[in-house]
């Protein structure tokens, strides 16, 4: 983990492994300080605040949680007293979407030799990201802490001078998503509305409003921005995610259009330049969101996750790809 200065008053901590749960958080270091994104365990969360606390007077007044997912929200308690700012989504669904039980649940199962050869058997793939995450993280300890302040369109601060606007966007990667903008200074911390470097994951939403969303970013015309996961970039992130999105959604119809299944068409579709992210066999849950919507399936299907991560791990085995999530 390391924090990186992104303009005067912005700053960024970055989880540079960048696989699943490797979130980042942003500083914004005025008016009492607001934190965005909390981190996906204790450890991480009080690593975070660490580095930041090398350039900030105290422990900030104010947390954004740009989305509901558990990688962004369960440092939420480190942060005691603090104002915990939100779009009223997140606050409905947090309490589901981020309940601990299940990941604690599925960590200690890999970390105990029967459950363990079950789980070889049933969900391979439940069980490599098991591994995955044990070599990293350890979600004892987590309590859902909820969002204090909830709003619903667009929430302005105003931090010694400096605006700060919190736009709702969702739902294109998570039913809540939300970023903040800080147009004095040219920062954009886009959540996982952005994923840099690594295969993205979508849970609720479009396509279309994905898409739409990066454009409102780089019409925002910032200097920089802080993805949800993967390096600091400019606009050309934005522009790059969405030649991915606009890619595998054609690709996706191709193959759909041929009669292929979503588990067929992820082992054939060829990857192209996005090979080289990290993950690249999260793919699979691209195109099955694709083909939900070629379905007319709705937004919010939910999605089983011991099954997803169990078709992501027999699309790595299949084509010879990093066994990453
Ligand atoms: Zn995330």
């Amino acid at each position: 983990m390391k924090m990186e200065q992104v303009s005067a008053n912005c700053f960024a901590v970055l989880n540079e492994k960048n696989l699943v749960c490797d979130a980042n958080s942003g500083l914004i270091n005025l008016g009492g300080g607001v934190v965005i994104d909390t981190q996906s365990d204790l450890p991480h969360g009080r690593q975070m605040i660490k580095l930041f606390g090398k350039v900030w007077p105290g422990m900030p007044k104010r947390v954004v949680n740009t989305h509901e997912d558990a990688d962004h929200v369960w440092g939420n308690q480190l942060f005691d007293g603090a104002e915990i700012i939100a779009h009223r989504k997140v606050a409905e669904r947090m309490p589901h979407v981020a309940d601990p039980k299940e990941t604690q649940g599925l960590l200690k199962a890999a970390s105990n030799f029967l459950p363990r050869q079950l789980l070889k058997v049933l969900h391979p793939g439940a069980l490599a990201i098991a591994r995955q995450l044990l070599q990293d993280y350890n979600f004892d300890g987590i309590k859902v802490v909820l969002p204090t302040t909830v709003f619903d369109e667009r929430h302005v601060l105003d931090l010694d001078g400096t605006e700060v606007h919190l736009i709702f966007v969702g739902p294109c990667h998570q039913a809540g998503d939300t970023i903040v903008h800080v147009p004095k200074e040219g920062v954009v911390f886009a959540g996982d509305v952005l994923f840099r470097e690594c295969t993205p994951m979508g849970w609720t939403g479009s396509y279309a409003k994905w898409i739409k969303i990066l454009d409102l970013i780089v019409a925002l015309d910032p200097k920089v921005i802080v993805p949800g996961h993967g390096p600091v970039c400019g606009i050309e992130g934005a522009l790059e995610m969405k030649a991915y999105l606009a890619y595998l959604r054609d690709e996706s119809k191709r193959c759909f259009e041929q009669g292929l299944t979503s588990v067929e068409a992820s082992k054939r579709i060829d990857l192209g330049p996005y090979g080289a992210w990290r993950a690249p066999a999260r793919l699979y849950l691209n195109v099955e969101r694709a083909y939900r919507e070629f379905r007319h399936e709705p937004e919010d299907k939910p999605w089983d996750a011991a099954k997803s991560f169990d078709l992501i791990y027999k699309v790595a085995k299949s084509r010879g790809l990093a066994l990453e999530f």
